[in-house]
């Protein structure tokens, strides 16, 4: 099998990067007008600077507001937007935002640029999208051919965003290294179909290292709403080392277990790294990791507010019928659990969650911890 490793074409980040995103995109060839999807909070935080970044290269452009939900009509209204102005599409905001900004770009066949103004999740990276109905299920995963062109970070906006948006990045990025390590010495395919390099691998293990190292201090500079150099390290590895890692190494159990936690409508209002945070320590119980590895997951997520219980994540107590219908969604065929180097059945998946919940509320216990 050949080895892949992808990435976007160029990352920015830093303090006020914003201003820079005139010249950044000038330098990728784009000269015509823009259209800037963007939800309300990133018109409200970046209207000024755009105004200015823009006027540097002389460039004008245009905001599209997006409608809340990335849904094939919204694409379809931005994709006419965008035809009719002549313009090329950059996202500002959230996950959904830039979902959709991505998929009125690869639509048109144009550059794809990111600016996440959250930290919240490894999305910005990579060349997927979500798409969803009108009612907010999930209708389909769009792959493109393409990272994106570009992904600028203004750390000064993630300054100002709600503390549980970085956390739950570092749910995320929690999994990054423990979900490649399983696909690499499994030999199986990446998100991209090919081997991982060392190079996916090393990034995946320094994003690990980056959490423990700087995730209690950046989320205490986001608290007082500053940057500094642990939050600088924490969003690149919330976004660019969890990025390239999870795609370019693969998934495997916790991913796995977050798409089964989706089945209980309990925790719908969990975000997507809180329940990939659970599904991390459910997979080192699988596993059998030793009891230093799980202590030292515990220590972290307690340290910054991951959930560690079934309580923490909605399900207090689960009824057996409960646990059998997140572990076969976990299970189903083509997931990314069946990366675990035996054979995972849901019997085996039950349990472990089961003993994720026991370790993590023990752990609460010795620690003289509640429940978040
Ligand atoms: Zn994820």
């Amino acid at each position: 099998m050949l080895k892949v490793f992808c990435s976007p074409a160029r990352y920015t980040q830093g303090p006020h990067a914003t201003l820079q995103l005139g010249p950044e995109i000038h330098n990728l060839g784009i000269e015509s007008p823009a259209l800037i999807v963007a939800g309300r909070s990133a018109v409200l935080l970046l209207s000024e600077d755009w105004v200015k970044t823009f006027a540097d290269v002389g460039m004008s452009f245009e905001v599209f507001p997006f409608a809340g939900e990335c849904t094939a009509a919204e694409i379809r209204r931005g994709r006419q937007a965008a035809v009719a102005s002549k313009a090329r599409v950059i996202g500002a905001g959230g996950g959904k935002v830039l979902d959709t900004a991505r998929a009125i770009a690869s639509d048109l066949g144009l550059p794809v640029v990111n600016c996440p103004t959250i930290a919240s999740s490894d999305a910005p990276c990579s060349a997927l999208s979500v798409i969803y109905t009108e009612a907010g299920a999930v209708e389909e995963y769009r792959i493109y051919r393409r990272n994106p062109d570009l992904v600028l970070v203004d750390t000064a906006v993630i300054a100002r965003s709600p503390a549980r948006h970085l956390v739950s990045g570092m749910g995320d990025a929690l999994a990054t290294w423990f979900e490649a390590k399983v696909c690499v010495e499994g030999g199986v395919k990446n998100m991209r179909g090919g081997a991982s390099t060392r190079s996916a691998l090393a990034l995946a293990e320094l994003c690990y290292k980056t959490l423990l190292a700087d995730g209690m201090a950046a989320l205490e500079a986001l608290r007082r709403k500053e940057t500094n150099d642990s939050l600088e390290r924490l969003v690149e590895a919330n976004t660019l080392l969890s990025g390239l890692g999870f795609e370019s190494s693969g998934l495997a159990a916790a991913h796995a277990i977050h798409n089964g936690l989706t089945k209980a409508a309990e925790t719908h209002p969990f975000m997507h790294g809180e329940k990939v945070a659970f599904g991390v320590i459910t997979q080192l119980m699988l596993e059998s990791q030793p009891p230093g590895v799980v202590e030292e997951v515990l220590t972290f997520s307690r340290s910054v507010g991951l959930p560690v219980t079934f309580a923490e994540v909605g399900i207090a107590n689960p009824s057996r019928e409960l646990l059998e219908i997140v572990a076969q969604r976990a299970t189903a065929a083509g997931e990314t659990i069946h990366n675990e180097p035996f054979p995972v059945t849901p019997a085996l998946v039950a349990e472990a969650m089961r003993a994720a919940d026991s370790v993590g509320a023990a752990f609460l216990n010795r620690n003289g911890g509640k429940n978040l």
